[in-house]
């Protein structure tokens, strides 16, 4: 893993390895294919961060019989959360009936994910669950919670494994942190 790296002039520390990822993103991947066996589960992936997240961990749950869709909101600029939520996009899919499992990458306000879990409970969905990457459970404004988590996250801005600073550095296979911000995770 290297050590430094500067994106737009702005300098980022390894906070999340590789391996650490790997490891967190199989007991997600158990705990969905322990609820969900039996089932045909709809993926529902949030773009763009959720994409590299979405592979690693659909292939590790494993259940040949699922689906997978993408939608995507983007209220997101630079490192400040606008608060505001925009529309969702792309959604075809037919989900009343179905099990779906929201695939996100960060819950940070918690804004964005209780407004899509409003959104498609409308769908009528048999059951309905929100899976992400990173949680920032100190900065909820809603007091929404995922039903699965891989990393809890102390409020600070991370970029890689599909997360980005200005549309850069979503490839890192390794999740960084802003340098000033890098005490206890
Ligand atoms: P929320 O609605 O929960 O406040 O925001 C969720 C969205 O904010 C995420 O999908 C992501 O796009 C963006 N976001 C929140 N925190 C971070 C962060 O630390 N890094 C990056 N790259 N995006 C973030």
């Amino acid at each position: 893993m290297e050590k430094e790296i500067t994106i737009n002039g702005l300098t980022f520390v390894p906070y999340i390895s590789r391996d650490e990822i790997r490891e967190q993103v199989s007991r997600v991947a158990g705990e969905i294919r322990r609820d969900l066996s039996g089932c045909e589960p709809v993926f529902l992936c949030v773009l763009n961060g959720s994409f590299i997240f979405a592979a690693d961990l659909i292939r590790e749950v494993g259940i040949d019989d699922c689906h997978v869709c993408f939608v995507r909101y983007s209220s997101y600029e630079g490192m400040n959360s606008s608060g505001k939520i925009k529309q969702l996009i792309g959604l075809t899919e037919e989900l009343e009936g179905k099990d779906v499992v929201i695939v996100e990458d960060i819950v940070d306000t918690g804004l964005t994910a209780s407004n899509l879990m409003d959104d498609l409970r409308r769908r009528r969905p048999r059951s309905l669950r929100f899976a992400t990457l990173l949680h920032k459970p100190e900065c909820t404004k809603t007091g929404f919670i995922p039903d699965y988590v891989a990393f809890s996250i102390h409020p600070r801005f991370i970029v890689g494994y599909g997360l980005d600073l200005d549309g850069k550095a979503r490839n890192l296979p390794d999740i960084y942190v802003i340098k000033e911000e890098t005490e206890d995770r």
